[in-house]
């Protein structure tokens, strides 16, 4: 389980400072999929980079399974949280397997069980391994590349998925048929999901519950059949 406890996100200090997040509260259930919903700069990647300590928290706190991610080492941390982001971060110069490889080489995994978990995330993710392992990102398409970018979030079996507007560099074919695809895996790893989206289509079609976001607080807290039928 995720909990936020008032939190708070500044940037910068005197007359510069931002509020980005202002005394947020809110807890995420194990399994569940919760969509932070809002347009852009209302402070929705603002609390994924603090749920992996990417980002300071400014004020509160946020506890992951009961325990204060103020006390937990980052580097571990982001171990427990796979994450995603649009831009995908796949590195140019390494191969597709080495892309996924990272986490499990950096945790000392020997090579047949980093081999064997390849093979496995690539068939998770629908791509052939023979084909792909040895291939550079470029040669993927963007919706390809995008299934890396799971795949590799996946490795180390994280319970949690951190998301940031995964989907929204696929053109709008493809993006449909990814989202699907994503909703099928998710039915069977149920990890428990924030995915940060700025559409109410694909909130509506993921979410179990929608947070929507306004100028840094949470306006309305529900699942999307509930969000629908309120005005
Ligand atoms: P999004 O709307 O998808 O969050 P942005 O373009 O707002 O994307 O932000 C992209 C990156 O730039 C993020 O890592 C964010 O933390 C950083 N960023 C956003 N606004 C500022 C800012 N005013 N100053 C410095 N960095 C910023
Ligand atoms: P969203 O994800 O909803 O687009 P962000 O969390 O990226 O929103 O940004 C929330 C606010 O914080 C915005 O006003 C943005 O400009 C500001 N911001 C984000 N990242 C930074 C940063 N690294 N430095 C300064 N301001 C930032």
């Amino acid at each position: 389980m995720i909990e936020y406890r008032n939190v708070r996100k500044e940037y910068g200090n005197g007359k510069e400072a931002v509020t980005a997040v202002r005394d947020i509260s809110l807890q995420i259930k194990p399994g569940e999929v919760v969509v932070f919903l809002g347009p852009s700069g209302c402070g929705k990647t603002t609390m994924l980079r603090m749920t992996n300590k990417l980002e300071d928290i400014s004020g509160g706190d946020i506890l992951v399974d009961g325990k204060s991610i103020r006390e937990l080492n980052p580097v571990q941390l982001r171990r427990s949280m796979g994450y995603v982001i649009q831009q995908i971060g796949l590195f140019p110069n390494k191969t597709i397997y080495e892309n996924i490889a990272m986490i499990p080489r950096v945790l000392k995994w020997d090579k047949a069980t980093i081999d064997e978990r390849v093979d496995h995330l690539l068939k998770l993710v629908k791509l052939d391994p023979e084909t792909y392992s040895s291939r550079y990102p470029a040669e993927l398409s963007g919706g390809q590349q995008q299934r890396i970018g799971v795949a590799r979030a996946l490795a180390a079996d994280p319970d949690i998925l951190l998301m940031d507007e995964p989907f929204g560099a696929i053109d709008p074919i493809n993006r449909d048929q990814i989202q699907d695809e994503f909703m099928r895996l998710q039915a069977r790893l149920k990890k428990t999901i924030v995915f940060v989206s700025h559409d109410i289509h694909e909130a509506i079609k993921m979410a179990d519950r929608i947070a929507i976001f306004k100028d840094g607080k949470i306006v309305q807290f529900d699942t999307p059949e509930m969000i629908l039928t309120q005005p």
